[in-house]
């Protein structure tokens, strides 16, 4: 499978990709951050396609028919390495020896082994790479500090924000998200308007900036209310902390921030992703595709879009702009000035 399948459902990603392999300057490191395991690893086999093919297209993108892009599909390209969870307790270690297959010890030792093949470009890739724990984390980043010439590593992940900074820091982040995820019903009511408004309402600041405040005030009361669904949850397991010494009550407590924190971060990102998937959705009815055949048509549904009446230039503007602002939200802090932004460039149609 070549890039460029996927280019219909993740437009920005694809082109961006092509246009720094054309360039020459495609990153060495990459995470694929992703909700559906079967997309990213296909993605990332088109990928190491893209950089190893012999004879690429002139946009940048393998051949699909040469034999790296043949064995790279069928997974028997001599140099493709990969780790993945396997014990039982899903969890990637880093082992006592490079002997002990399926840590990391053993995933580097075979990924720095000289090239028998000589020449190829070596592709590493660790799947569910929020498994690997602390400690191979630690020694995954020699690797990535150090890799040896000619290869590419990909990490994929439903949850980068497990992984170490210094590893997110050293690799380009690819963002998939399919929205398989089921949407809670309470928010679509909430967030879906003020998109709608944002995709069909007249192109004007005051339009853009009461788009912007809702999705802001919606944003802002998510951490509240994850504290208020763990501490319903956890009513009668705090209660009985008082009776605890000290140092037990501190244990739980941290535990408890810990799932306040996991509850927000899981509420954050089916928030961005809803506003990713309602804007990749529209797209798609630009291009054509028929409701029934939307991954979640109950997104769209309730507001009688006329495909006829979409931009497809605008549509297709705002997906971009609704991509670049996952990006940008995973690691800012400032994250109502982005959705500020957002707001103005897809209202005022920003080129941008
Ligand atoms: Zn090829």
């Amino acid at each position: 499978m070549q890039l460029l399948q996927f280019q219909n459902e993740f437009p920005f990603v694809v082109n961006a990709l092509l246009s720094a392999k054309r360039a020459g300057r495609l990153s060495h490191s990459f995470i694929v951050h992703s909700d559906d395991s079967t997309l990213s690893a296909d993605f990332a086999i088109s990928l190491a396609q893209a950089v190893s093919c012999p004879e690429p297209f002139d946009s940048g993108d393998a051949c699909g028919e040469c034999q790296v892009c043949r064995q790279l599909e069928n997974r028997t390209y001599s140099e493709l390495f990969a780790l993945a969870p396997v014990s039982k307790s899903r969890q990637i270690v880093i082992g006592k020896d490079s002997d002990e297959p399926d840590t990391m010890r053993w995933f580097q030792s075979q990924f720095h082994l000289k090239s028998v093949s000589g020449g190829g470009m070596k592709i590493g890739i660790v799947y569910d790479a929020d498994c690997m724990n602390q400690e191979a984390q630690n020694c995954f980043l020699k690797t990535l500090e150090e890799p040896p010439p000619s290869s590419l590593l990909i990490l994929l992940t439903p949850n980068p924000f497990t992984l170490l900074p210094t590893i997110r820091s050293r690799c380009q982040n690819i963002l998939l998200l399919r929205n398989k995820s089921v949407y809670d019903a309470e928010k679509m009511k909430d967030v879906l308007p003020v998109l709608h408004m944002l995709s069909f309402g007249k192109a004007d600041i005051s339009v853009a900036e009461t788009c912007a405040s809702e999705l802001i005030c919606i944003s802002g009361k998510l951490h509240d209310i994850a504290e208020e669904k763990i501490a319903g949850k956890w009513k009668k397991f705090l209660g009985d902390t008082k009776n605890l010494e000290s140092a037990g009550q501190k244990l739980i407590e941290k535990r408890f921030d810990a799932a306040v924190a996991s509850e927000y971060l899981g509420m954050r990102n089916s928030f961005l992703s809803m506003i990713h998937a309602w804007f990749a959705h529209v797209h798609m009815l630009s291009q054509g595709i028929p409701l029934d055949s939307l991954a979640n048509p109950e997104l769209v549904s309730g507001f009688k879009i006329k495909p006829e009446d979409i931009d497809p230039k605008k549509a297709y503007r705002s997906l971009r702009l609704s991509e670049n602002l996952l990006q940008v939200l995973q690691w800012s802090v400032n994250g109502d000035l982005a959705l500020r932004e957002f707001c103005l460039n897809v209202a005022l149609g920003s080129k941008k």
